[in-house]
């Protein structure tokens, strides 16, 4: 069973916009939640730690996320903000509650900040002896760079543990986004060029193609896609959120690797949530998988960006899917697909940790 790398959780705003708690197992956080609202505004739970200890998933890039308020999807999403101040607030709680859980609850989180953390931890997951539930080894990644009032402001991020940024969701000041084509601003150039100084990966997920393309020319430092399928395959799809060819190519020049969303939506293009999932299967995924290996001709680039619990609950992932631990699932298929176990176990989990090898500092 390979190590599973999961490029993609939005686990410290379901914990502080949903109150959930992902150490309970998804049947509780489902119990719990079956007489509120939640399922219906972001989705039955996906997440939970014993699913990802059955799914073998050890590591994820887990995000700093806000919506800002004028994309607020309703008048009972209050998690929002109005200008970078309250972005920088929230995504602030956000890394600090990923510190404390490290601080208070190592058994279950793990923070990982350097290439040392990251070896630990591996060999814990890889150790056959190591019966213990092992934790979930969690990087945080900055979803939108609102947040970051200035460049300066890049050295107290990193101390505290930030080690991916992403300029986009929607535009920031810094970049066109999804929904808001556009370039890199000049603002969003200065921090492309800080970041680089102090080795942020830079998460290309989000980014309009325009903004994407100038950054895959400039940005110094390794860059990634933690979630983001190839457009390719979604041909009607309007949506600006998908990679074209020459995105993921530009990607793969730079050694970067691209996380797949398991996400109907952005599996197939006129799925709507209505119809319910059964159209939808794991195929869907594989042959996202497949067409970015055979694009750029290796599996040595191509991941899993769950974004599970990210705005969908399991009402909108392909239908042999329940929880996290269910991505296991597709190693048969990619087997019979002719993917050897190497290969497999690069797009599980060694793509992305081979790219954190490289990039996390030594200590
Ligand atoms: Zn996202």
């Amino acid at each position: 069973m390979p190590i599973i790398f999961d490029a993609h959780e939005d686990i410290a705003y379901n914990m502080l916009a949903f109150g959930r708690d992902y150490t309970q197992a998804v049947a509780q956080t489902r119990q719990k939640e079956a007489k509120t609202d939640i399922p219906r505004q972001n989705g039955t739970c996906l997440l939970g730690l014993p699913e990802h200890r059955q799914g073998n998933v050890a590591l994820a890039f887990a995000t700093l996320f806000a919506v800002p308020i004028r994309h607020q999807i309703a008048a009972w999403d209050t998690y929002v903000y109005r200008d970078a101040e309250e972005a920088h607030r929230l995504y602030r709680d956000q890394l600090d509650l990923y510190r404390r859980l490290d601080e208070e609850t190592p058994a279950d989180f793990r923070l990982i900040r350097n290439a040392s953390d990251l070896r630990l931890h591996l060999t814990n997951w890889q150790d056959a002896a190591e019966t213990r539930p092992l934790p979930l080894g969690l990087i945080p990644l900055m979803e939108g760079a609102d947040a970051i009032r200035t460049p300066d402001e890049l050295e107290e991020w990193w101390a505290l543990g930030l080690r991916a940024i992403g300029l986009a969701w929607a535009g920031t000041r810094y970049s066109g986004g999804t929904g808001d084509p556009g370039p890199l601003t000049r603002e969003g150039h200065a921090l492309l060029e800080a970041m680089s100084a102090f080795g942020f990966l830079l998460d290309l997920s989000h980014m309009d193609e325009a903004a994407a393309l100038e950054a895959l020319d400039c940005y110094e430092g390794r860059l990634f896609a933690s979630h983001a399928n190839a457009k390719a395959l979604l041909p009607h799809s309007r949506s600006n959120r998908h990679l074209s060819n020459r995105v993921i190519r530009g990607i793969v020049e730079r050694d970067g690797v691209i996380g797949i969303v398991p996400f109907n939506a952005f599996l197939v293009d006129d799925w709507q949530p209505s119809e319910g999932r059964a159209r939808i299967g794991l195929s869907h995924i594989v042959a996202q998988i497949d067409h970015i290996c055979q694009l750029v001709g290796d599996a040595a680039h191509v991941g899993i960006g769950s974004d599970f619990d990210g705005g969908f609950g399991v009402e909108s992932v392909p239908s042999e899917i329940d929880s996290i631990a269910d991505l296991r699932k597709l190693v048969p298929l990619l087997a019979e697909r002719g993917y050897t176990a190497d290969d497999i176990n690069a797009i599980f989990g060694k793509n992305f940790i081979r790219l954190l090898e490289e990039s996390l500092p030594t200590l």
